[in-house]
């Protein structure tokens, strides 16, 4: 067989090669029977799950809390224990294989460790029997693998706070095993035989895929070949490409058409907004129109509170509808999602539409497809964070998957958000006040210890180490109050859930503590009024603290994800410098980079450095209205829309008052904090292709980046700064770790993210090859060598000293 390499012949995506054959490709029918290939897990799910969907044997312990038990509960076992066992077995069409936990050869007994917390005894008995049909399985395989006549299965659940175990033991014939998991598999076959007919014709359908567009775009053929050779080579790659050239397409299609020849099961597209995942869709959606046989199931996945029918309700039969039954009319609303995955995307509109008509939670019915869909379309949390399901999922089943990163500069800021947590002390108190008097004592003794921190924090801000006791007093407070919610599941209110999850997320992310963050506290003084006195005759100060681990540099939490994935490609227009990248997020040290080719043209972009004007914090004032006369300038040479951004919302209202009182008849719009979804759609409706106004926005925000404005809709910019993250307490400190772990404490906390915003906003101006347009950089370091270096090479400045 012959793999063509993209690097060999530029045409090789459109090529279609019949060297793709994978073990799908003979098909069920051909001479040698194919293997349908499923995991334990997924086996003993599909098989055995019935009745209620419940989680409230939840929070389950984090992935580090479930590792830290197992290893605890391995290294109590005698020398002879043998753990993580790789286990397979075939029935007709199917290999199923797993890792059992560990297995004992002197007492003949294979282990299935569950860690907990909270009362075993709450567990729902349907949970329990997927535990130990999951053991029953792993017991056949272990008889079938030895040989052995009969066997001893055990269930072993470990306590993650008393540190203690609980075991149930059986003892069962390899015989009976075998008829279990016969039984097991032979319900799954007939999905195990459609998912095979699918999978090759799916297969053979991505082989004679073509261009949906007939032709690439300028640059779109490089970024397309560049993500080819990646998922051929199995490594990842940062590919900065710029806006316009069709990147979704660009990415998904060479993905699409190295699929087969690299046995894929997978591609999962993540990006940083809905807006993202609308176009990937799309995208989708044009490939599959343009190749009508081609069956790919394409799933969206969104947000729990996004898709909730029932937000006042809990997960469980007792309180949810949707939840009562769930698992016994799942098969009937799965099979109605697939049929339906033939002619359309399995969008949230058509879950919901599908959940609706087979009476089933939108979002755990959407859950269960990712085991069945092809390409799944979610936020970068659903890979990156500390419990993501695709991660959860792959790591689980092995799956082999490539990984598109859309808009990648934003993956260094997300993942710093996703494994950092705070904790603030007001919230605790209002959670106090509000909860069962049970909970009185454990959260006394938390409020001392919050007290004595609180103390300890004359000063407003400071570094420090998360103190044992004070972890110690939070730990008891969390088991306290599991232990309370599994016997009142619905018996806490108030603020007491709220503190309740935000304890449980700091501590799961003190677990990942490490040089790659900082602890610190902020202390916050307020003024309330004495106690008993009725009016407000004086008022006493008090002091609240707020804990956060804040995550500083991502890289040795995302590197992880990386590994898992065959390969990942991140993509954006703006991912200057490289280095910084790759650094900050931990991709491997064999990643590609490829620089696309811009598709537009030096001539129709006009980009003036004003160097005549400073806005660093000394001079903000002085620079008001010479910028407030450049714009005016500008728009009465050339009426049409514009948008001018600011590094800060202060400064932005500044020249916007200014603006406004100096010229009442210009239209002018001004983008204000926290605008919800209606108000952005407001403030970007002003700008239709025959208007003419200016609207003030700051850069980073909503109107920095990923809008288009294209023809008239948008003739220019104006930059005012370079957008360096403000310098404060916090990224001072930032700087400082920075320049300990990677001797670019400035770059890496100032500079880089600063043009990095630059260049975004800037970017709003150019968006087709038609469009005309002009950028004023206003600053006079925008003529240093060194920031002049992270702006698109296409473009041309020129100096302007006119303002
Ligand atoms: S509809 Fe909402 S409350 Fe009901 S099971 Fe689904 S997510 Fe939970």
């Amino acid at each position: 067989m012959e793999t063509k390499s993209v690097a060999d012949s530029s045409p090789a995506i459109e090529v279609t090669n019949a060297c793709h054959a994978t073990s799908l490709d003979a098909g069920i029918d051909g001479d040698m029977p194919v293997k349908y290939t499923v995991s334990v897990r997924a086996l003993w799910e599909f098989s055995a799950k019935r009745g209620n969907l419940d989680v409230r044997f939840t929070p389950a312990p984090s992935a580090e809390e479930g590792i830290v038990g197992h290893k605890t509960v391995t290294s109590r076992r005698p020398s002879q224990y043998q753990s993580e066992m790789s286990l397979t077995g075939e029935y007709k069409h199917l290999l199923v294989r797993g890792r059992a936990d560990g297995f004992d050869p002197v007492l003949n007994q294979l282990e299935e460790i569950k860690t907990f917390r909270g009362e075993l005894g709450m567990m729902p008995d349907n949970h329990r029997q997927l535990h130990w049909a999951q053991v029953r399985i792993y017991g056949w395989l272990l008889c079938r693998k030895l040989g052995l006549p009969r066997i001893g299965l055990a269930l072993v659940y470990f306590d993650i706070v008393s540190k203690k175990e609980v075991v149930l033991n059986e003892t069962q014939e390899a015989g009976a095993l075998k008829a279990y998991f016969d039984d097991q598999c032979e319900r799954f076959l007939n999905c195990a035989e459609q998912e095979l007919i699918h999978g090759a014709g799916r297969n053979e359908a991505l082989i004679h895929l073509t261009f949906p567009h007939g032709s690439f775009r300028t640059g779109q053929r490089q970024l397309a070949e560049a993500v080819y050779k990646a998922a051929v080579l199995g490594r990842c790659l940062i590919a900065q490409a710029p806006t316009g050239i069709g990147k979704t397409i660009g990415t998904l299609f060479p993905l699409l058409k190295a699929w087969p020849g690299q046995k894929l099961d997978k591609i999962f597209f993540l990006t940083a907004k809905t807006s993202g995942r609308k176009l990937a869709l799309d995208a989708l959606m044009l490939i599959r129109r343009a190749q009508p046989s081609l069956p790919l199931r394409v799933l969206e996945l969104v947000a729990r509170d996004k898709a909730c029918e029932h937000p006042d309700k809990a997960c469980h039969g007792a309180s949810c509808p949707l939840a009562n039954g769930f698992y016994d009319r799942l098969p009937q609303a799965r099979s109605a999602a697939l049929a339906l995955a033939g002619a359309d995307v399995l969008d949230k509109d058509a879950l919901r539409g599908l959940a609706h008509e087979h009476r089933v939670c939108p979002y755990y019915l959407s859950q269960d497809l990712i085991q069945w869909s092809d390409v799944i379309v979610g936020d970068y949390n659903h890979y990156f964070d500390l419990g993501a399901v695709l991660y959860g999922l792959t790591v689980a089943n092995q799956w082999t998957v490539d990984v598109l990163v859309d808009e990648a500069h934003n993956l260094i800021g997300r993942a710093r958000k996703m494994y950092t947590a705070e904790l603030d002390q007001s919230h605790f108190q209002s959670a106090r006040r509000s909860a069962p008097g049970q909970l009185g004592k454990v959260l006394a003794r938390l409020d001392h210890s919050w007290n004595a921190f609180s103390k300890e924090s004359a000063e407003a801000y400071r570094v420090s180490a998360v103190p044992d006791s004070f972890l110690a007093a939070l730990r008891q407070a969390i088991n306290a109050i599991t232990k309370y919610l599994t016997e009142n599941p619905n018996g806490i209110d108030g603020e007491l859930p709220r503190f309740y999850f935000d304890s449980l997320r700091f501590t799961g992310i003190c677990e990942t503590f490490d040089e790659h963050s900082l602890f610190d506290v902020t202390a916050n003084v307020r003024n309330k009024k004495a106690s008993g006195v009725k009016k407000q005759t004086s008022r006493t100060r008090s002091v609240c603290v707020v804990l956060y681990l804040r995550n500083v540099i991502p890289a040795p939490l995302i590197a992880r994800r990386f590994a898992v994935a065959r390969s990942t490609v991140l993509f954006s227009a703006t991912l200057s410098p490289y280095r910084f990248y790759s650094d900050m997020v931990g991709l491997p040290q064999n990643t590609g980079w490829v620089d696309v080719e811009s598709p537009f043209k030096p001539e129709q972009l006009l980009v003036k450095v004003v160097s005549n004007i400073s806005t660093r914090y000394r001079y903000r004032e002085a620079s008001i209205s010479p910028i407030v006369d450049l714009i005016s300038r500008q728009y009465l040479q050339k009426p049409g829309n514009y948008l001018a951004f600011f590094s800060r919302f202060d400064y932005l209202q500044r020249v916007t008052r200014q603006f406004r009182s100096s010229h009442p008849s210009i239209s002018i719009s001004e983008q204000r904090r926290g605008m919800d979804e209606i108000e952005q759609d407001v403030f970007l409706a002003r700008f239709p292709p025959t208007s003419r106004g200016i609207g003030f926005a700051v850069l980073g925000g909503s109107f920095a980046e990923g809008i288009d404005l294209p023809g008239s809709r948008l003739s220019g910019a104006f930059i005012a700064t370079l957008g360096l993250p403000q310098v404060n307490r916090v990224n001072e400190q930032l700087k400082l770790r920075m320049d300990t772990m990677r001797n670019a404490g400035y770059d890496y906390t100032y500079f880089f993210p600063g043009i990095q915003k630059v260049v975004q906003a800037a970017g709003r101006v150019i968006r087709t090859q038609s469009d005309r347009g002009i950028i004023y950089l206003i600053d006079d370091r925008f003529t240093q060598p060194d920031v002049r270096r992270l702006l698109p090479r296409w473009w041309k400045t020129e100096r302007f000293q006119g303002a």
